[in-house]
């Protein structure tokens, strides 16, 4: 089957359309051919390698993508052969303590498609059937692809971590990015008020149609934190969504009024970032991490996107040919929401 591989860990030069074997699947996995697929940090990522990932080479990536069941193994029921899906890239074990308590993504062995095995960037793909859910016929293989991921973290983050409450303020750091453009809609719809930073004007006038209220450039405005403790009559907001990381990290902090939260997904800017522990106690502060979901939280996100509550902002959809334009393109910073490769 057609591939895009990564070669080795490196620059745009290791990404590579070639032929791999087509997978083989086994009782409690189906085989999709992949329509959609869009990319994330991650992607980056695990192409320029990360210290604690150890791959096999030659690589398929991507952990989010779309298509139609082409094969259904034996101990799978409720899938079908021609059924359009979407995939949850969170693989875990289904046995331990963790996994049986519904917590699947604190499973001590959690792993992701397309970072320690095989995602989606090719004709074919095999995924454990756990990890399926259907897609109505009205929700394209594009809007699938580019919702799994952003969805089900930011709703992690907000409904489980965060209990985000309507009314509540919540600031998002990364505005203009995958995570951002999700975050911004879904505090949104569960009635949050939002604030959003982001770099650019064009940005800036999206993240207003998409329902933040305030839309700050941290370019022009450095000392962002005041400026949002002027705005919420020096209050602060309750919850921080945070995938920047050290950058924005300490002004985030204390951007949160007392008992705020800050949840991080995160580090894009660096995992560095200073904690003044005495701001943590006084003003009892929490901080909060958050990695992918659980299955529960992957199929009420998604929901969100099917009932039409929340559209991914896509940026741009090219053929999987052109997998290093759309790798430079999310590298370069200068997106608003996903990339998208799709597959005739
Ligand atoms: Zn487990």
């Amino acid at each position: 089957m057609k591939a895009a591989v990564v070669k080795e860990h490196g620059g745009l030069d290791v990404l590579e359309i070639t032929e791999v074997d087509k997978p083989t699947i086994s009782e409690n996995e189906v085989l999709i051919q992949v329509k959609s697929i869009a990319l994330n940090r991650l992607d980056i990522w695990v192409r320029r390698g990360l210290p604690t990932l150890k791959l096999e080479f030659p690589h398929v990536g991507a952990s989010d993508f779309a298509g139609v069941i082409s094969e259904v193994g034996g101990d799978v029921k409720n899938l079908n052969v021609g059924d359009r899906v979407v995939v949850n890239a969170g693989i875990s074990c289904r046995r331990c303590y963790e996994c049986r308590s519904g917590e699947q993504s604190l499973c001590g062995n959690f792993h992701l498609l397309g970072e320690h095995v095989w995602g989606g960037a090719a004709e074919f793909a095999r995924v454990p059937a756990s990890n399926i859910l259907k897609i109505p016929d009205n929700i394209t293989f594009t809007t699938a692809a580019a919702s799994s991921l952003t969805a089900l973290t930011v709703y992690r983050m907000l409904v489980t971590q965060a209990v985000v409450r309507p009314g509540q303020i919540v600031l998002v750091t990364g505005g203009g990015g995958g995570i951002g453009t999700m975050a911004v809609q879904m505090a949104n719809a569960l009635g949050a008020r939002v604030i959003a930073l982001t770099s650019t004007l064009e940005k800036e006038n999206k993240l207003r149609e998409l329902g933040a209220e305030l839309v700050i450039n941290y370019r022009e405005d450095e000392g962002w934190s005041k400026t949002i403790y002027g705005y919420t009559g020096k209050r602060g907001v309750d919850i921080v969504v945070d995938s920047v990381g050290e950058v924005f990290w300490e002004q985030a902090l204390r951007s949160l009024k007392k008992g705020g939260k800050l949840v991080t997904c995160g580090a894009t800017s660096g995992f560095g970032g200073k904690t003044n522990i005495g701001l943590v106690f006084w003003k009892q502060l929490s901080i909060l991490g958050s990695t992918m979901s659980t299955d529960k939280e992957f199929k009420e996100a998604l929901s969100m996107v099917f009932s039409g509550k929340i559209t991914p902002v896509i940026d741009s959809v090219l053929p999987l040919e052109q997998i290093k334009d759309a790798h430079e393109k999310l590298e370069s910073g200068n997106v608003m929401g996903k990339v998208v490769l799709t597959i005739d």
